[in-house]
């Protein structure tokens, strides 16, 4: 299973309550104009918190399925 470098975020759904910060240990989400955006410079542990706390769906963290032969 591969995981993408970083959540995936839809800004269209983000309504700034900024609970996805609240949760993240990595600082790896900041605000920008009330809109989260995922920091790519930072390490995401991955922990899936800001999915889990997201009441809007805005943020995804997606993975892959890999098969190795
Ligand atoms: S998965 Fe965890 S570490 Fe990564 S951005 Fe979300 S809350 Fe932060
Ligand atoms: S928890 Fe969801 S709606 Fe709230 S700031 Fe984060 S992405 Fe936006």
């Amino acid at each position: 299973m591969k995981m993408i470098e970083m959540p995936v975020i839809d800004q269209a759904k983000c309504n700034g309550c900024g609970l996805c910060l609240s949760v993240c240990s990595c600082q790896a989400l900041v605000l920008v104009g009330n809109v989260v955006t995922a920091v790519e410079t930072t390490d995401c542990g991955w922990c899936t918190l800001c999915e889990a706390v997201c009441p809007t769906g805005a943020i995804r963290c997606l993975y892959e399925v890999v098969i190795e032969e």
